[in-house]
């Protein structure tokens, strides 16, 4: 979609950190990560968030949720623990309306989520 950050991230217009790729998902670093391993995961099909997902086909949402097990594992967190959080509209202050997937760890997480 135009104007859209993590559309122009996947098309390689604007640089990135891959960690993961397959034909439905892209997986790059946080440019500001909030723990010591911060991936963004998305789906190369635009859509604004888990609100939306209605428009993304179950295999692809299958992929994103797959590929953030695989970051997960590929990053080392799979011994100790690792926090998959999506934001959805303001109250969660998603700032980006692409839907993603963060995928934190490295540390131990706080006991709140929110
Ligand atoms: P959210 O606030 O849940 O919408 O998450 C958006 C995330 O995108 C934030 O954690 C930002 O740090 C991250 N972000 C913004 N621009 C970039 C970029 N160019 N490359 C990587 N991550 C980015």
């Amino acid at each position: 979609m135009e104007n859209c950050l993590f559309c122009k991230i996947i098309a390689g217009d604007i640089p990135s950190t891959k960690v993961y790729e397959d034909d439905d998902v892209y997986a790059f670093r946080d440019i500001a990560p909030q723990a010591p391993t911060h991936v963004l995961v998305i789906p190369k099909r635009h859509v604004a968030s888990v609100a939306a997902c209605g428009e993304l086909s179950d295999a692809a949402i299958a992929a994103c949720l797959r590929a953030c097990g695989k970051v997960a594992e590929a990053e080392g967190l799979t011994v100790k623990g690792f926090r998959v959080v999506s934001n959805c509209g303001d109250d969660a202050c998603q700032s980006v309306h692409h839907l993603h997937f963060h995928v934190l760890g490295g540390r131990k997480m706080g006991e709140q989520m929110a």
